[in-house]
């Protein structure tokens, strides 16, 4: 059989998958992605992204094309009961309910449409998927704790895949010794079950049908995300791609019969559209519902709530997305949390990889996404169940209220977004000096906030200064530094910077810009400052000198401080993760206290 080695071996090219190969070509890793379906999705499964994963693609250059192919929504609209046995709207929401959002909304692209954004984004940096293949063996017999195991850079003797091509009739086999291995490969895992990680949690008895179609209705939120509870049932209305809209209808009890009591699933043989559409057009009345031409796409499915019961074997074998963690797709966070589980995941494997860090830093990966899983689970459970139950009526006094489905709406805005997520303190999250930045969370996402660039006045959003590039990101602000307020502090600040025990000098591998992108911030007037009146390790580049004043136009920018709770006059150091989350920050003089954060984890 054919032999190859690879740093790292994902199984599984949907989102969480390709999110992580992403993130990794073109950067010097020997990658490989195998899936064992001959083409990529072309219609329907996950559609909702969420506006905490478009900050994230943002990071990666890939929003502008989601922006161009995906639909924007910006409203939700709730309608239940009404006196005449019809629906009647009760209320209309902003469907973001984030303020500090930087993109307000949330949008659809059916999942095919996403996973080539990063397709596309690989291929120049020569990484393909590997169409056809199948892991048939993986095994991992080194004993617990050995040297070699512990050694990132080895390919433990005892480590190997066996993959088949599907797509060949000769020679369809080769072992690969991997590096690391990351099953991304859904809800049916093949490398979660190799491994013997069991999943807990159970399955619901709530049955729903999807439906993408191009309708033609009277319905006047057929363009909104609506939520609709019916004397005869309940419904979703998702509005998609181009007049294409998804529907996720409640089956009712009678095709509870639907389901295989032993696996769980659904027969799908006897389930149609057209009877989805018929349910669909019932709980609409007084409206009326028609199909225009074919149905696009449509599935039955049962909820599965469930999370594995750990993500990683010996910190070499590595799940990811629905391989760990299923749920409804209601709230549209499939896609979401699978993605944003190799967002966090590839820059460790970076750094373990590149011999920058210890191998412990993966375990952060664990601790951070498992944790946001059980966390998804738990809201779905509320968020199905307000779903699925039945509205509350004269007949139904126990019933759901509408107050009560608004009230979780507004409750879980920050999680189901996701720009409310918040990681735990850990050798990654320190938030000892959480003061000095009172607004800037330690453990949240960066704040999107827009600054001006000192050398051309040009305003930015400083997400943009924050590409997922694998770099710590180190954010100076500091008071006007054309004053002695701001320059005596920066200077010191410099001289320690540069000194020999200082991280950038320690962990800065040879050279520290590799590993650090600096930023210095100053309140200093726009027009009265250069980006030369900051010492030279503030300045890689002009770019990275801004300052927190309004643009010529007086649109934007201004009030970044006070954004982000930091005393103009006394600064801050804010450390900034790869994957865009405060890691740390720390006052001025406090540079030992950002030595400490980064020994914990870095080599
Ligand atoms: C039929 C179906 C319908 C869905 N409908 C919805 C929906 O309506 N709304 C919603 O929000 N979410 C839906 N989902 C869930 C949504 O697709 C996932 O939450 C999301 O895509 C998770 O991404 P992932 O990368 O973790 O897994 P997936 O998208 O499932 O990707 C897994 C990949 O691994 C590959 N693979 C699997 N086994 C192997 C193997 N042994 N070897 C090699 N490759 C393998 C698969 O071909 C696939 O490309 C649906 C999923 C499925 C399967």
């Amino acid at each position: 059989m054919q032999e190859s080695n690879v740093d790292l071996l994902i199984i599984g090219a949907g989102p969480s998958g390709l999110m992580c190969a992403n993130a990794l070509a073109g950067r010097g890793f020997n990658v490989r992605v195998v899936d064992k379906r001959a083409v990529g999705v072309v219609a329907g499964q996950a559609d909702g992204i969420q506006p905490r994963t478009h900050e994230i693609l943002q990071s990666y250059g890939l929003m502008e094309r989601l922006l161009r192919e995906g639909v924007e929504i910006h409203r939700n609209a709730f309608y239940n009961p009404g006196p005449s046995g019809g629906i009647e709207r009760i209320e209309r929401t902003a469907a973001i309910s984030q303020p500090t959002a930087r993109y307000p909304f949330t949008m659809c692209r059916h999942q095919g449409g996403t996973e080539n954004f990063f397709i596309d984004a690989m291929r120049p940096k020569g990484l393909e998927v590997e169409r056809s293949t199948v892991p048939t063996v993986l095994e991992l017999s080194a004993d617990s704790g050995s040297s070699e195991l512990r050694d990132p850079a080895a390919h433990p003797v005892k480590f190997q895949v066996v993959l088949q091509h599907l797509d060949r009739t000769e020679n369809d086999r080769e072992v690969v010794h991997a590096k690391f291995v990351l099953g991304t490969d859904g809800a049916h895992s093949w490398v979660r079950k190799a491994m013997g990680i069991k999943m807990d949690g159970g399955h619901t008895e709530f049955v729903w049908g999807v439906v993408d179609f191009f309708p033609d209705t009277d319905f006047p939120d057929i363009r909104a995300r609506t939520v609709i509870h019916s004397v005869h049932g309940s419904i979703l209305v998702v509005p998609r791609e181009g007049d294409l809209v998804r529907l996720y209808v409640q089956l009712s009890d009678v095709d509870l019969k639907l389901v295989d009591k032993q696996t769980n699933r659904v027969d799908k043989g006897q389930a149609s559209p057209e009877k989805l559409i018929e349910t669909a057009a019932k709980i609409l009345q007084p409206y009326y519902l028609r199909a225009f031409g074919d149905v696009q796409w449509w599935t039955v499915y049962i909820i599965g709530q469930r999370v594995a019961e750990k993500f990683s074997v010996e910190d070499r074998i590595l799940i990811a997305g629905d391989a760990c963690h299923t749920h409804s797709p209601k709230a549209g966070q499939g896609m979401n949390a699978s993605m944003g589980d190799t967002h966090n995941l590839a820059w460790k494997l970076a750094y373990v990889l590149r011999g920058w860090a210890d191998m412990s830093l993966l375990r952060t990966y664990e601790a951070e996404r498992r944790k946001f899983a059980q966390d998804l689970i738990e809201f779905d459970k509320v968020w199905s169940t307000l779903f699925s139950g039945k509205p509350r009526t004269a007949q139904h006094d126990d019933g759901v209220t509408h107050e009560a489905t608004l009230g979780a709406f507004r409750k879980f805005g920050g999680f189901s977004s996701g720009i409310g997520i918040r990681y735990a303190t850990s050798i990654i999250v320190d938030n000892k000096h959480q003061d000095c930045a009172s607004k800037l969370i330690v453990g949240e996402r960066m704040i999107p906030h827009v600054f001006i660039h000192t050398a051309d006045a040009k305003p930015v959003n400083i997400h943009d200064l924050l590409p997922a590039d694998t770099r710590f990101k180190i954010v100076v602000f500091v008071a006007d530094v054309t004053t002695d307020v701001g320059a005596v502090p920066l200077r010191g600040l410099a001289e320690r910077l540069t000194a020999e025990s200082s991280f950038l000098r320690r962990f800065g591998h040879g050279n520290h810009l590799d590993v650090f992108d600096i930023l210095c911030i100053t309140s200093a007037e726009r027009d009265k400052v250069d980006y030369t009146d900051v010492p030279e390790v503030f300045r890689s580049h002009w770019s990275k000198v801004l300052v927190d004043d309004v643009d010529y136009a007086g649109r934007s920018g201004g009030g970044g401080f006070a954004t982000y709770g930091i005393d103009p006059k006394s600064g801050a150091i804010v450390v900034v993760r790869p994957d865009g989350y405060v890691g740390t920050v720390a006052p001025l003089d406090r540079v030992e206290d950002i030595d400490a954060y980064f020994s914990g984890f870095m080599l």
